[in-house]
C-alpha cells in the first residue's frame, strides 16, 4: 500500500526512526529459558517480542504422516490476541498458515533430517507483539531454539528483511514501512554458504534494486548470525565452566 501523504524518509535521508538505509533495528536474543521444551529461544526485534520452543524429535503420530527416510520439521507459526494493535482473533487463519509453512520449509532446508527418519520435530512460535518482520524474527528465533534443543543442523538459518521505500533500498522494514513502501522482501539465509532458504516478495522492484537488497541482506545476516552465537555461548560456555569448577 502507498500513501503519498506519509512521508518515509528525511530530508537526510534517514527513515523514521532516524535508521540509515542499511541499519538494523535493536535486536536482543536469549537462549534456554523454557524448562519444559527440549530447546526454546526469546528474541526482541525492534518493537518484535517473539518466543520460539521445540520438541522433538520424537516419533510422528498419526505413523501415515511419518516420512521414512527423514525427519518432519513442523513449525507452528501463531500471534497472540494481544500482539498487534486490532485484537488478533485466536487461532490459526490463512496468513499463519502460509507462514507456517514456509519457516518450516526454511528450517528443514537447515536441519539434518535425515538423522530423524520417521519422527516430528515441532517448532513453536509465538508473537507477543507484532511490530512487522515477524516471520524472519521468528524464523531466527526458531533456530535457535532448535540449535539449543541440540537439534544437528547444516547452519543456523537467519531471518531478515530488505525492502524499498519512497524509491530507496533499505533493510529491515519497520512497521509504517512495511504498509507504506514499494516492496519488502522477507529471507531466510544460510549465513555459512549463502543460501536463500526463504524468499517472498511483496511489491515491485527492478532487477537492479533486487540486487542491492540482496546485499544488504547477506551483510545483515552476518550480524545476526554472530548475535545468535553469542547468545547461544552465553548459555553454554558458562554451564561449561561452572561443570568445569
Ligand atoms: N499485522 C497485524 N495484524 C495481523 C497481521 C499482521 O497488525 O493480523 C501487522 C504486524 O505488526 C505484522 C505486520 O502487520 O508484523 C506485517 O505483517 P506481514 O503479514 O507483512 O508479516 P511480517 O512482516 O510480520 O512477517
Amino acid at each position: 500500500m502507498e500513501n503519498k501523504d506519509i512521508k518515509l524518509i528525511n530530508e537526510d535521508g534517514t527513515r523514521i526512526d532516524g535508521r540509515r538505509p542499511d541499519e538494523l533495528r535493536p535486536i536482543r536474543m536469549k537462549v534456554g529459558l523454557l524448562e519444559r521444551a527440549d530447546g526454546s529461544a526469546y528474541l526482541e526485534w525492534g518493537g518484535n517480542k517473539i518466543l520460539a520452543a521445540v520438541y522433538g524429535p520424537r516419533e510422528m503420530y498419526p505413523k501415515h504422516q511419518q516420512d521414512p527416510a527423514r525427519a518432519v520439521v513442523r513449525a507452528r507459526y501463531s500471534m497472540a490476541p494481544f500482539s498487534v494493535d486490532e485484537r488478533k482473533r485466536p487461532g490459526p487463519d490463512r496468513r499463519s498458515v502460509e507462514l507456517s509453512m514456509v519457516i518450516s520449509n526454511a528450517l528443514s532446508a537447515a536441519v539434518l533430517t535425515e538423522e530423524f527418519p520417521r519422527t516430528v520435530i515441532d517448532v513453536f512460535i509465538e508473537v507477543l507483539q507484532a511490530d512487522a518482520g515477524t516471520r524472519i524474527a521468528g524464523l531466527t528465533a526458531a533456530s535457535l531454539a532448535l540449535a539449543d534443543a541440540g537439534i544437528p543442523m547444516r547452519d543456523l538459518v537467519v531471518g531478515c528483511t530488505a525492502g524499498k521505500i519512497e524509491g530507496v533500498v533499505v533493510l529491515d522494514l519497520n512497521k509504517e514501512e512495511d504498509n507504506y513502501g514499494e516492496a519488502d522482501v522477507p529471507l531466510g539465509i544460510l549465513p555459512r554458504t549463502g543460501e536463500i532458504v526463504l524468499f517472498q516478495m511483496d511489491g515491485m522492484m527492478t532487477e537492479e534494486e533486487l540486487c542491492t537488497a540482496l546485499d544488504m541482506a547477506y551483510n545483515a545476516a552476518m550480524e545476526i548470525h554472530r548475535m545468535q552465537v553469542k547468545a547461544l555461548k552465553d548459555v553454554y560456555m558458562k554451564e561449561a565452566e561452572e561443570g568445569g569448577e
